[in-house]
């Protein structure tokens, strides 16, 4: 086995590529890094924006929220609800492509 020394970076030149990465960070807008809210929301819960799944707020045929697998019924049954796997507010008539027949 070999042994190198390890490879030492002189501080100024560490403070200055260090200076670099931040003013770049600083640089970026902010929506640049988290997207618009509703995406950035998304993300946080762990569900998927219903940009992302193409959710609508009407049934697709026969298929529509209140008989999806993932749908979480609000506390009456035209109240809007929630979803297992998408963010937000869900319609009991709605309908995306993570649709799953329950
Ligand atoms: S997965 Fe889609 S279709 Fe099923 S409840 Fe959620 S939003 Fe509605």
């Amino acid at each position: 086995m070999r042994n190198t020394p390890p490879r030492v970076i002189p501080r100024r030149q560490a403070l200055r590529k260090l200076a670099v990465a931040a003013g770049t960070a600083a640089a970026l807008p902010l929506t640049a890094l988290l997207g618009n809210s509703r995406s950035f929301a998304a993300e946080v819960s762990g569900k998927a924006s219903k940009t992302a799944v193409r959710y609508q707020d009407h049934p697709d045929g026969a298929s529509f929220c209140a008989n999806c697998a993932n749908f979480i019924p609000g506390p009456t049954g035209d109240s809007p609800g929630t979803c297992l796997v998408v963010a937000g507010a869900i319609s009991p008539k709605g309908w995306c492509l993570a649709y799953a027949a329950g």
